[in-house]
C-alpha cells in the first residue's frame, strides 16, 4: 500500500455499508460509499409503506445527508457492475447507462440480496417482491387499486378476484403483509366504499412449511398463526406456489395430490432471496465459493480467501451461523471498520463474532413476537418491544419522531395517511391501469380522446 491515505470503497448503503462508512468517518482513510439508490432504506418497515401507514420519506434517508458530517466519506450514485481485483478497480453504471471507474485499497461488498423466484423470473411480472422502495410503492399501488377496481365491478367472480390477495411465503415479511392487508380491509377501508364490503377481502397465505415464522420458537409461531387466523388470514401450509398468472396462482401440495387453482388479481412474493447480480460477478472474479443463494464465502474476519483487501458483509456474507438480519449487517460493518483500523495500526485482525440480540416480527395491531435469548414476548408486550426496537434503529431523528407520531395517530384512528399511489410510469407490464389485454396496450384512444 502506498504512503497516501488508503482508499476504502464500500458498495451498498444498507445496514452493513452505512455502519461501516460511519465508523470509518474519523479514521485516516478516504471512503467512497457507492449505492445504486443513493439512500439508506429501513427495510423492516417497508411493509408499512406498502400498506399506507408510513411514507417512503419516513423509512429512508439520503446517504449524502446521513454522512454529511463525515468529511472523509464521499457518497456516489451508481450500480457496481464490474470488479477487477488485480487492478483493484470497480466499474459503476450511472442511471443514464454511462460508466465510471473507482479504485480502492480496501473493498467492502455490502450489496445485500434481492427477491428470488426460484428460477421463475416470469412470476415477477405479476407478483412483486419486497426489497426496495420501488417494490413497496408498487405493492401499495396494486393493493389500493385492487379495492378501487372492485368498487367499479358488479358482484361476481371478476370482483371477487380483485378482492382476493395472495401472499407467497410465511416468513416475517409475508406475515406482516398478510396481516396488514386484512387490517386495512377491516379497519381503514371498512366504511369508505359503497358497492363493495372491503371486510370481505380474502387474504391467502401459502407456505411450504408447517407454520409461519419458522425462525421463532414453535409455540410463539403457532400463536402468531392463530392471531393471523383470527384476523381473517387464510393459512395454507405444506404447499408450493408453482405458477403465477395475471389472474391467479397454482398451488401444489408438497405431500402429493392434485394442483389447486386460486383466482386472485393481487399476488405478493416474499418466498425467497438470492444474491444481487454484482455479487455473482464479484464471486467469480475473486474465485470465491458461494452457497446456493449466491452468498459469498468469507473467512473468520469476513474477508474473501486470498483477498485480504476484500470484505463481504451483511446478507451477502456466506458463513455458518450468520443470519440475514439487520443486526448481522450492522455488526459486520463495524467489524470491518475495526479490521481496517487494525491494519493501519499494524495490529492483527480479530475474528468476527456475531452477537445474536434477538429478533422481532409484527403480526397485527397489538400483536408482535419478540425473542431475545430466554426472553420470549408475544401479544401487547411483544408489540411494545417491537416498536421500541424499530424506532431505535430507524435512521434520522426526524424520521423517528414522525414515525412515532404516525403510529400514535394510526392506533387512535383506523386511518392510513399514506395511501396515495401514482398511475403507471415505470413501463412494467403490471403497473396499474395497464391491467389490460395486450391489444389495448399502447396509445389507442377512444372517441372522446381518453386512453382506452
Ligand atoms: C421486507 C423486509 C423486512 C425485514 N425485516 C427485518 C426485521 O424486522 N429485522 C431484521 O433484523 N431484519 C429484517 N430484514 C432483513 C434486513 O433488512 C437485512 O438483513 C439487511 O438490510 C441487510 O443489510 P445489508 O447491508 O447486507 O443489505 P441491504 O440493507 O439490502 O443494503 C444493500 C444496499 O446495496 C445497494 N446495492 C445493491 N446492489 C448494488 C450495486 N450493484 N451497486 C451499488 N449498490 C448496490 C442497495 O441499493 C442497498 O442500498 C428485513 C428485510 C426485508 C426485505
Amino acid at each position: 500500500m502506498s504512503a497516501r491515505r488508503p482508499k476504502v470503497l464500500v458498495i451498498g448503503g444498507g445496514f452493513g455499508g452505512l455502519f461501516c462508512a460511519r465508523r470509518l468517518g474519523n479514521v485516516d482513510v478516504d471512503v467512497t460509499l457507492l449505492d445504486r439508490a443513493a439512500c439508506h432504506v429501513f427495510q423492516p418497515l417497508l411493509y408499512q409503506c406498502a400498506t399506507g401507514t408510513l411514507s417512503i420519506g419516513q423509512i429512508s434517508r439520503s446517504l449524502r445527508e446521513e454522512l454529511a458530517d463525515r468529511d472523509n466519506v464521499q457518497t456516489l450514485l451508481g450500480e457496481a457492475i464490474r470488479l477487477d481485483p488485480d487492478a483493484r478497480t470497480v466499474t459503476a453504471r450511472r442511471p443514464d447507462e454511462t460508466e465510471y471507474t473507482l479504485d480502492y485499497d480496501y473493498l467492502v461488498i455490502a450489496a445485500g440480496m434481492r427477491q428470488s423466484y426460484f428460477g421463475h423470473e416470469e412470476f415477477a411480472a405479476w407478483a412483486p417482491g419486497m426489497k426496495t422502495l420501488d417494490d413497496a410503492l408498487s405493492i401499495r399501488r396494486r393493493v389500493f387499486a385492487a379495492f378501487e377496481i372492485a368498487e367499479t365491478l358488479p358482484p361476481g367472480p371478476e370482483r371477487d378476484g380483485w378482492l382476493t390477495f395472495v401472499v407467497s411465503g410465511g416468513g416475517p415479511t409475508g406475515v406482516e403483509l398478510a396481516g396488514q392487508i386484512r387490517e386495512l380491509a377491516t379497519r381503514a377501508l371498512a366504511n369508505e366504499f359503497h358497492a363493495i364490503e372491503p371486510e370481505e377481502a380474502r387474504v391467502l397465505l401459502f407456505d411450504g412449511g408447517d407454520r409461519v415464522l419458522k425462525s421463532f420458537a414453535p409455540k410463539m409461531a403457532h400463536r402468531a398463526g392463530r392471531t393471523l387466523e383470527a384476523l381473517g388470514v387464510e393459512l395454507h401450509f405444506g404447499v408450493h406456489v408453482t405458477d403465477v398468472r395475471r389472474d391467479g396462482v397454482t398451488v401444489r401440495p408438497k405431500g402429493g395430490g392434485p394442483d389447486e387453482e386460486y383466482a386472485a388479481r393481487t399476488v405478493l412474493w416474499t418466498a425467497g432471496v438470492e444474491a444481487v447480480p454484482f455479487a455473482k460477478h464479484a464471486a467469480k472474479m475473486l474465485g470465491a465459493d458461494t452457497d446456493r443463494s449466491g452468498r459469498i464465502t468469507v473467512g473468520p474476519d469476513l474477508s474473501v480467501s486470498g483477498h485480504p483487501d476484500v470484505f463481504v458483509i451483511g446478507d451477502l456474507a456466506g458463513r455458518d451461523g450468520l443470519p440475514g438480519v439487520a443486526e448481522n449487517a450492522m455488526q459486520g460493518g463495524l467489524h470491518v471498520a475495526a479490521c481496517i483500523r487494525r491494519d493501519l495500526g499494524m495490529r492483527g485482525r480479530k475474528d468476527f463474532r456475531y452477537r445474536d440480540l434477538g429478533s422481532a416480527a409484527y403480526i397485527s395491531r397489538g400483536h408482535a413476537l419478540l425473542q431475545a435469548g430466554p426472553v420470549k414476548l408475544t401479544g401487547k408486550l411483544g408489540w411494545l418491544g417491537w416498536g421500541f426496537i424499530h424506532i431505535a434503529f430507524l435512521t434520522g431523528v426526524q424520521n423517528r419522531v414522525s414515525t412515532v407520531a404516525t403510529w400514535m395517530a394510526t392506533i387512535a384512528r383506523a386511518n392510513r395517511t399514506d395511501r396515495t399511489f401514482i398511475l403507471g410510469g415505470s413501463g412494467h407490464p403490471e403497473e396499474p391501469y395497464t391491467w389490460e389485454s395486450p391489444v389495448h396496450q399502447g396509445n389507442h384512444s377512444t372517441d372522446d380522446g381518453q386512453n382506452a
